[in-house]
């Protein structure tokens, strides 16, 4: 990973004794308070001499005349903090939706998101090009970190899966995804069985590959996690494991799988509800904080769509950047909340509340918690950029200080790659990827709406500049 290549370097040449008084660097940022998210605490008037993607010192702005630079930028009145990460996006939509996903990348970018993790899609090999580009400069956008495809059974719901059931299939599939340097395994839920589930888990382990997912209700999390599976997407999973009657709900799920009438994950749920156990709950945290376990909670896209149907989204200022195909897409979630009864829609509201109930309680536990949108097509209305930040409130307004907040969507997603020592502060020998607020996040979490500069692997973009880049995408109506 060059990255971390160049960032040991870097650290390598404080190591030795290097100056960095004596040397340029690309960009200086004075006046700034930098905002600490792992203490939760600002430092005043200080001053970042960067090189590249890489952050060379931290200072009193006092000292700015030893510091020599090819570019100033005046942060006054400003909050600097690490760029923000969003640890659940997909590229999707099939080869005519293409140039429309790419489109999407300068909306992180304007909106402070300098990491994505793209969990799964249809369009890989533009995606491992587009982690490429963006990584040498060439293309605007985030960094990125892909599965590519997904793994689940043979018929499987989502374009673009690898479909596997026998251990060898399952060899091969991993084989491929080393090949094309997918950055961790994404396993999806619609068909995979049992026991295949647990094997990719063991076979990915033993080749060292960081595995998350869906789940199918077969299998118990506790089973997944005794296995070295490294995480779990959305709250479903970590739910269930909290009934009482894990083992009886699960053995029936197993009994009626091949049955004309097999208990889906919806239909699970009420009973699931009905069993939840807060001791139960407890003791799952402390063994899933033991395992270094991350959970994706997606409260934004789960609100997004279970208030669908008593939203007008018609006048989101975000469609003015969503192409025609994309949008299109959305009406598949906009068809399936209307055939929803408003039982079932009130059932889902209580569900997603005390499944929200649970993130603070994780967090306190040590479950290392990452802000994922789950944006892209087919995800209606949860827009590139806006919907991160939208998690991030609503992970605080769930229970997290916004200090914690932060750093679901800063150090806690690079923990999960197995970086974090890399991000997460604005420190020497860390990446250089930050963004300037134009108010305290600390005191209130509304402040990461206004983004007012990013630095994204070494190149800034002031204000004007991302309007600009926003402006090339923008629909021509
Ligand atoms: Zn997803």
């Amino acid at each position: 990973m060059k990255l971390i290549f160049s960032l040991c370097l870097t650290v390598c040449l404080f190591h030795a004794g290097f100056s960095q008084h004596a040397q340029k660097f690309t960009l200086v940022i004075s006046n700034v308070n930098i905002v600490d998210a792992t203490t939760g605490k600002i430092a005043r008037n200080r001053l970042l001499a960067i090189s590249g993607d890489t952050i060379q010192a931290v200072d009193d702005t006092k000292m700015v005349a030893k510091y020599k630079a090819d570019r100033y930028l005046d942060g006054q009145g400003k909050y600097a903090m690490p760029g923000l990460w969003d640890m659940h996006v997909h590229f999707r939509g099939g080869d005519s939706l293409i140039a429309a996903n790419k489109a999407l990348l300068p909306l992180f970018l304007a909106n402070g998101i300098t990491t994505v993790r793209e969990c799964g899609g249809d369009m890989t090999s533009s995606v491992t090009q587009w982690r490429q580009q963006t990584a040498s400069g060439e293309l605007a956008g985030p960094r990125i970190f892909t599965s590519g495809p997904k793994l689940d059974g043979f018929g499987a719901v989502w374009a673009g899966s690898l479909p596997v059931e026998t251990p060898d299939q399952i060899s091969k599939a991993l084989d491929s995804l080393q090949k094309l340097g997918s950055d961790f395994v994404k396993i999806y839920d619609s068909k995979i069985s049992h026991d295949a589930y647990l094997e990719i888990i063991r076979q990915a382990k033993k080749r060292g590959m960081k595995v998350t997912g869906h789940m199918p209700f077969t299998v118990e999390l506790t089973e997944a996690a005794g296995l070295g599976m490294d995480g779990s997407e959305h709250l479903y999973y970590v739910f269930k494991a909290c009934s009482a009657k894990e083992d009886s709900i699960t053995a029936l799920i197993r009994l009626q799988e091949h049955t004309d009438h097999p208990i889906g994950l919806f239909g699970a749920l009420p009973a699931l509800y009905n069993t939840y156990d807060s001791a139960k709950a407890k003791r799952l945290f402390k063994y899933l904080a033991e395992k270094h376990f991350t959970i994706t909670p997606t409260l934004f896209i789960t609100k997004t769509l279970v208030e669908i149907k008593e939203t007008d989204h018609t006048k989101d200022s975000m469609l003015a950047y969503i192409a025609p195909g994309i949008q299109e897409t959305y009406q598949g979630r906009v068809r399936g909340a209307r055939r929803q009864s408003a039982e079932s829609t009130q059932f889902t509201k209580k569900y997603d509340a005390l499944c929200a109930s649970l993130v603070p309680q994780m967090f306190a536990a040590g479950v290392n918690i990452v802000a994922g949108s789950d944006c892209g097509a087919s995800n209606s209305f949860v827009y590139p950029g806006t919907s991160l930040h939208g998690e991030v409130k609503l992970l605080v307004a769930s229970g997290l200080t916004p200090a914690e907040g932060l750093r679901t969507a800063t150090v806690n997603g690079a923990k999960f790659l197995g970086i974090g020592k890399f991000y997460g502060t604005l420190q020497p020998g860390k990446c250089s990827d930050l963004i300037l607020l134009t108010s305290n996040p600390l005191e209130d979490i509304n402040a990461i709406d206004q983004v007012n500069v990013v630095l994204a692997n070494g190149k800034l973009y002031t204000r004007d500049d991302l309007n600009a880049l926003l402006a090339t995408v923008k629909i021509q109506h």
